[in-house]
């Protein structure tokens, strides 16, 4: 990428312009792995390649997912580390999520015990401030000093949250526990969506804790440096190991497992059904194949097309349109799971059947997972808006009684 002036230095990275477009910068990632404020610091070459292709792997999987990130392309193997991301104005906060206490809360809070599952998941902020350490801030503080809105401030939390679910999900179907992990969050600078929240930064092997099979002693992440008693070149190696393990996995993250739903509408169905089930399942990227069959007229029909599919698709979800006694055949007949839909569903029975089914295949699908959570914060987000206009004062005056 042709790179303008450097905008901003880290310790493990560099932003740039790119020449002749404001709305993006360039995220460059360096052969350096610091800990301990930069008071530890060491040249890691090959580091650079792995957090580039781990941090766009996990933005890639967070942008499948439909949540708000910096992130638009590259940090491939032959993007020369870089990746290209919306520029942002940085709100100065870490936010970690914790899943499990580890860490500066265990320090911090000697009666939590390390290890210990914490539910619901623990959202803290932490001052960017080198000079102090980064200490931790309070969210009513960070609306105080004008470095967030209230606003802001609940977005950060519930998209932090949904993040961290999403990239456990990942870890766990890799039998890795994740134990909490820094979000960074800016707002969009200029153009499409200016002023919006998005995850920033990177997010990369630096910004959590991984423990497989929840063993802390089998760690991957960057512990394993901070904890080296001193930096020695086996040592150095052995950090490089767990990064290329973590890349490796993480490769494979924003990877949407095949999964079809094949509605077998009645014959007599009316189209208007089989039309809502397509839209909402499509809502979540789920493909449909659709069939016309008659149990009365064709069951030998509907036997083999349900062979058919089932060994055409890994992972298919039958849904029967029509009678229930089409919905009951198809579940004896079929090991995949089946539903039934009426043929005068209305589109919310249509959209709650969808949920379902990609509930369904979110349980080994993080993206279909992550989509879940999400179709599922929005539903709740419309709820209180709708809440919150009727009790808005112009609706109220209008439900008042008149005086008389
Ligand atoms: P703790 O507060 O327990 O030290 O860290 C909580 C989580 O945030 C850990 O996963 C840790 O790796 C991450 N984290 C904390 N501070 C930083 C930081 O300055 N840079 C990065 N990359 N991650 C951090």
């Amino acid at each position: 990428m042709e790179k303008g002036i450097e905008l901003a230095r880290g310790k493990t990275k560099i932003l740039s312009e790119l020449s002749g477009q404001p709305e993006v910068a360039v995220v460059t990632q360096l052969d350096v792995i610091s800990a301990g404020n930069g008071v530890r610091r060491d040249t890691l070459p090959g580091k650079a390649r792995l957090a580039a292709l781990t941090t766009s792997r996990v933005f890639r999987l967070l942008n499948l997912c439909g949540l708000p990130t910096h992130y638009v392309r590259g940090g491939e193997d032959d993007d020369a580390n870089e990746m290209l991301v919306r520029r942002c104005t940085m709100i100065p906060v870490e936010v970690v999520v914790r899943g499990v206490a580890a860490g500066s809360l265990v320090k911090r809070r000697p009666g939590i015990a390390p290890g210990m599952l914490l539910v619901p998941r623990l959202v803290e902020f932490f001052l960017k401030d080198d000079a102090a350490n980064d200490p931790l801030i309070d969210a009513d503080m960070l609306v105080a000093q004008h470095l967030a809105s209230a606003d802001e401030v609940n977005a950060m939390v519930e998209i932090a949250r949904l993040a961290f679910e999403i990239l456990a999900h990942a870890w766990r179907r890799r039998d890795v526990l994740l134990v909490d992990v820094k979000f960074e969050f800016g707002r969009i600078a200029s153009g499409e969506g200016k002023g919006s929240l998005v995850i920033a930064d990177v997010i990369d092997n630096d910004s959590w804790r991984i423990w497989p099979g929840g063993r802390e002693d089998l760690m991957l992440d960057k512990q394993f440096y901070r904890n080296l008693p001193s930096v020695t070149p086996e040592g150095l190696a052995a950090v490089l190991e767990r990064y290329e393990q973590v890349a490796e996995h993480v490769g494979s993250f924003p990877v949407m497992r095949g999964a079809m739903v094949a509605a077998m509408c009645d014959v007599l169905a009316p189209e208007q059904a089989v039309e809502n089930l397509a839209r909402a399942v499509g809502q979540f990227g789920i493909p449909i194949t659709r069939h016309l069959t008659s149990l009365t007229r064709v069951p030998g029909q509907l036997l083999a097309l349900v062979q058919q599919l089932e060994v055409s698709f890994g992972r298919v979800q039958f849904v029967g349109i029509g009678d229930q006694a089409l919905a009951d055949v198809l579940h004896f007949a079929s090991a995949m799971p089946t539903a039934h839909l009426s043929s005068s569903a209305t589109p919310q029975e249509c959209e709650a059947l969808a949920l379902s089914i990609a509930k369904n295949f979110g349980i080994d699908d993080t993206v279909l997972y992550g989509r879940t959570l999400l179709a599922q914060g929005n539903g709740r987000a419309s709820v209180l808006a709708a809440d919150a206009s009727a009790n808005a004062p112009e609706r109220q005056a209008r439900l008042s009684i008149p005086a008389v």
